[in-house]
């Protein structure tokens, strides 16, 4: 099975494991790693200073694990894909391409 990791738990991240589970359904294995735990809309963020609401982060392990994902609370410091020609986090046994600066909690 292909295993695909996602750095990063913004608006694109999250679109691209959607997308992709959609797309390959069971084909692939898919791993979201973010630096921190909660997914933020930030255009909601410029109705705060006027008192029209308040911005609240969504769990990302959540959004994880609802299309099948698993998430790693961790922070991606490098990645060669062409010499690999797929990433990993650290605690893949295989051949890491991409290594997260340390493992702080995480599911999958
Ligand atoms: C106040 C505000 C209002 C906005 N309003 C609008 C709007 O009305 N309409 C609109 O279209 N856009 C708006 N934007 C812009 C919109 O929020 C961004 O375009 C969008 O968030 C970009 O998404 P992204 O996933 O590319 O990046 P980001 O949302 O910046 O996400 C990057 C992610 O990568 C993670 N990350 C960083 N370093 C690492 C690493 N080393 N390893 C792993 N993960 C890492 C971060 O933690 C984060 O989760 C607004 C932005 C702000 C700040």
């Amino acid at each position: 099975m292909t295993r695909v990791l996602v750095a990063g738990g913004g608006v694109a991240a999250l679109e691209a494991i959607l997308a992709l589970r959609d797309l390959a359904e069971e084909r692939v294995s898919i791993e979201l790693v973010a630096p921190e735990p909660q997914f933020w809309y930030r255009p909601l963020a410029v109705l705060e200073p006027f008192g029209m609401g308040t911005v609240h982060g969504i769990e990302l392990v959540e959004i994880a694990e609802s299309c099948g994902a698993g998430f790693t609370l961790d922070a991606v410091v490098s990645s060669w894909p062409p010499a690999h020609g797929r990433n990993a986090p650290s605690t893949a046994r295989s051949r890491s391409a991409a290594r997260p600066t340390r493992r702080r909690s995480g599911t999958s």
